[in-house]
């Protein structure tokens, strides 16, 4: 199955940069984005007051841009939301949603979280939805059970033609910002487990892109790409270099 599925690599520069060196980061990113040509597809999800800036200067290239998180609402009363027509008029084409840091800091529910790829995709934008399970969680057993039922919140919520336009990010919280990636056999056992999730909703869903996510640099992505259930990465620390998120795109 997995020639039929599209490989991804994803940048989540998380709050940083700042204009000029955005400027250095997206233009290196996108000439090297130009040179591993359209085989992958390749994204950064800047800060969004950075959306027309990555708009300047990514136009045409084949790196796309997207935003960190969007709102469940269209429009309204809702201070500091950033609707996702929003970031669509800025070319946005992403949207993550559900990092685990929103999670934590900002106390966002599995239901919340469905409620933005929902949003997303009425944008025509394409939800990056972030799961994963605590190192508590993991020792507890219960990592299976976590990532399943986040899974679920957002499955129930949308129909089969939507869930088949979501990209899924497999992040253990263990593993982001630590430097201690996940096993490239950790991460495909929980990929494949994700996987079947999948099919019982439909077997259709099985073609939906699988991404790992937590510490991946240049010089572990191989063995992680390299699993039959992980579909490409989404990179936090490693994105903000152009040198090595383009070695970790060119290992995808
Ligand atoms: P990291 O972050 O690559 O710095 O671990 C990944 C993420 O949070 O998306």
């Amino acid at each position: 199955m997995s020639e039929q599925r599209v490989k991804w690599v994803i940048g989540n520069w998380k709050m940083h940069g700042r204009l000029a060196e955005n400027a250095a980061l997206l233009q290196a990113v996108a000439d090297g984005a130009s040179a591993i040509g359209n085989s992958i597809r390749m994204a950064v999800c800047v800060p969004t007051p950075y959306l027309a800036q990555a708009q300047a200067l990514l136009s045409g290239k084949p790196l796309a841009w997207g935003v960190q998180d969007i709102s469940p609402y269209t429009h309204g009363a809702y201070t500091g939301e950033v609707a996702a027509e929003m970031a669509g008029e800025f070319g946005a084409t992403l949207a993550i949603v559900g990092h685990s840091e929103r999670r934590a800091y900002h106390a966002e529910s599995s239901e919340l979280v469905a409620a933005k790829a929902r949003r997303a995709l009425e944008a025509d934008l394409t939800p990056i939805v972030c799961i994963g399970e605590t190192l508590d969680e993991r020792e507890a057993g219960t990592t299976e059970s976590v990532v399943g039922a986040q899974l679920d919140a957002v499955l129930k919520l949308l129909s089969v033609e939507e869930a088949g336009r979501i990209v899924v990010a497999y992040e253990p919280v263990w593993a982001i910002g630590t430097g201690r990636s996940a096993t490239a056999e950790q991460a495909q056992e929980v990929h494949a487990f994700l996987r079947a999730r999948l099919a019982q909703k439909d077997a259709s869903l099985t073609r939906v892109p699988l991404l790992y996510g937590g510490s991946v640099k240049p010089e572990n992505a191989l063995a992680l790409f390299g699993q039959a259930d992980i579909d490409g990465g989404l990179i936090g620390g490693a994105s903000l270099k152009s040198e090595d998120f383009l070695a970790i795109c060119e290992q995808a």
